[in-house]
């Protein structure tokens, strides 16, 4: 059995260093921001080229604080994207604002052309998706941003290190926000988030509405938040941040290896790689108009698959108020109906990633037929 990915593979290259971080905390009496937090929020900065790193309890979180830093509430607009998992748009209702959505391009990413034509007067923010840990066209989507005075705020929930043109995700918008769930690329051994900024007034706002508003205990001046991140996360974060180059990179080979293999097999395209991205692989996406024979064939094989994600946020029925259909964002929708996330984490072998490309072969051969 291959799996889609290997929480535990990761554990047994790395278990020595984040017990002893465990240890260390558990030992300490501090279990809640504090030092171990502040280290991994400098760490965090740093990694991501930007001043201020704030670490919240989850990329829900982030998202949400970074909205209510930005000012938004009830009578704006926030635009985002259709095909996201559905925490974006959420973030957005959490606020009272209107999720304005539009539809992605093949990278899968907001298409920058759609982006104008969705902007209002009411429009207060931008949230962009780096979906699957590529990053949007960030180039083409700052420019009718800048045109219009609007903030951009980074959904790099899947995307810690990925770059584009050189520059980090979460550094390219006003904010940007993490997920360190564990099964993300940066992942803590529970929920964890964070929001990166260069801009010191809004950290200052978040760092606020992140632990109940007060600059002076029981001195609350807004309406506020627990939102605060675990000195446990904090610790365990910070050792895993120092792996996450190495990751990234095993984790770019076996995308590598994928696309090799299967640039010659018909009905199966890996989402395209937009020009100046380096992508950081969360997910390898492929499509297929066979896509369900393909994922019980592979299944039959031993071979784990995901589909990231089945319905676009618009269809989804607990975001009916929003009031799209079918058919509003027909790239979504069709991306919807063809993706597949094949098994992808850094401690997958080289053998591994064969068989599964040999599986993906050979469950083709068989829907042709
Ligand atoms: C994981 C994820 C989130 C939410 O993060 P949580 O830590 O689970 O709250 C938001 N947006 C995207 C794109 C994600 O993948």
């Amino acid at each position: 059995m291959i799996p889609l990915l290997d929480l535990k593979a990761q554990h047994s290259d790395i278990g020595p260093e984040v017990e002893a971080a465990a240890l260390r905390v558990l030992r300490s009496g501090r279990h809640v921001l504090g030092p171990e937090v502040e280290a991994f929020e400098r760490d965090l900065a740093s990694y991501c080229g930007v001043g201020t790193a704030i670490g919240v309890n989850s990329g829900t979180s982030a998202l949400h604080l970074s909205l209510l830093g930005l000012g938004v509430g009830p009578g704006d607009e926030v635009v985002t994207v259709a095909f996201t998992f559905v925490a974006t748009v959420a973030a957005i209702m959490y606020t009272g604002a209107r999720p304005v959505l539009v539809d992605v391009d093949d990278t899968l990413t907001m298409d920058p052309r759609l982006l104008e034509a969705a902007i209002t007067p009411r429009t207060k923010a931008i949230i962009l998706v780096h979906l699957h840990g590529q990053t949007a066209d960030m180039g083409a989507i700052m420019s009718v941003a800048d045109r219009h005075g609007i903030p951009v705020i980074e959904d790099a929930c899947q995307a810690h290190g990925a770059e584009e043109h050189g520059r980090r995700a979460g550094s390219m918008g006003r904010l940007g926000c993490f997920s360190f769930y564990p099964g993300k690329n940066l992942g803590a051994a529970g929920e964890g988030g964070a929001v990166t900024t260069d801009d010191e007034k809004l950290a200052r706002r978040i760092f606020l509405l992140r632990d109940w508003g007060a600059e002076h205990k029981y001195d609350h001046r807004m309406l506020a938040y627990n939102y605060r991140m675990e000195a446990m996360q904090g610790a365990i974060l910070r050792v895993k941040l120092a792996h996450l180059e190495r990751w990234t990179e095993a984790r770019r080979a076996i995308a590598a290896g994928y696309r090799e293999a299967l640039a010659t097999l018909p009905d199966v395209e890996p989402t395209p790689e937009r020009e100046g991205t380096r992508h950081v692989y969360h997910v390898f996406a492929v499509r297929s108009p066979h896509r369900d024979a393909l994922q019980d064939a592979l299944t039959r094989q031993g071979v784990q698959t995901g589909i990231h994600y089945p319905v676009p946020a618009h269809l989804q029925p607990g975001y009916a108020s929003l009031g799209y259909a079918p058919g509003d964002f027909p790239v979504s929708e069709r991306a919807a109906a063809e993706v597949l996330s094949l098994p992808i984490y850094p401690e997958m072998t080289a053998d591994q990633r064969r068989t599964v490309a040999d599986a993906v072969r050979s469950a083709l051969q068989l829907a042709q037929t």
